[in-house]
């Protein structure tokens, strides 16, 4: 039995035979030992798969939705410093890029994402240089399919309708749209 555990590999965790590294504390020395807690071993597992999982799945919106860019959008919010260079007036880009990354398309919808002419004036406001024309773009396309599917609530675009929030390029689907549904 005792020649059993000596043949066993000790683990670098098993302290006590690693050199010192400052008086009293070895390398790789933590103060609880993982082999004392086996329970939160696991749940320390369990914890990892869930992040990692969730972090999958919040990576595969926008590489599925065709914006993976959003991905790097670090929600800084220095693109609203575009102000009246927005020849629409939008004021609140970053809204329209994580909406995109989340395909939430009412918040895109309220933050005016329709308005957006893709003129690229904001672009240069983005720190990490994001094509933001092109991910808003993308985004109208997307919500335009939502909303001729169902995917978006009547009273939200009717609401983006009336306030201003839909440019000429979709103005007519819109209310072609609406009124099919009315009817
Ligand atoms: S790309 Fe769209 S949001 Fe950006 S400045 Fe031009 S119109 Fe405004
Ligand atoms: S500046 Fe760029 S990174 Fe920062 S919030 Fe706007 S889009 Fe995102």
């Amino acid at each position: 039995m005792a020649s059993q555990k000596k043949d066993k590999p000790e683990h670098k965790r098993d302290r006590l035979q690693q050199p010192l590294v400052m008086p009293g504390i070895h390398r790789y020395q933590f103060f609880s030992d993982i082999s004392d807690r086996p329970l939160t071993k696991n749940l320390n597992r369990a914890a990892m798969l869930a992040i990692g999982t969730a972090l999958a799945v919040d990576a595969l919106k926008p590489l599925i939705g065709g914006v993976p860019q959003t991905l790097y959008c670090y929600e800084c919010r220095a693109c609203y410093g575009t102000q009246d260079r927005c020849p629409v007036g939008i004021g609140l880009q970053a809204e329209l890029t994580v909406s995109a990354r989340v395909a939430d398309y009412e918040r895109f919808l309220r933050a005016g994402g329709l308005k957006c002419v893709r003129c690229g004036n904001c672009r240069s406001f983005c720190v990490v240089n994001l094509d933001l024309p092109r991910i808003y773009s993308t985004m109208q396309q997307r919500t335009i399919a939502a909303m001729q599917r169902g995917a978006i609530r009547r009273q939200a675009i009717q609401h983006a309708y009336d306030d201003g929030l839909v440019g000429r390029q979709f103005i007519d689907r819109v209310a072609q749209w609406l009124e099919q549904e009315s009817g």
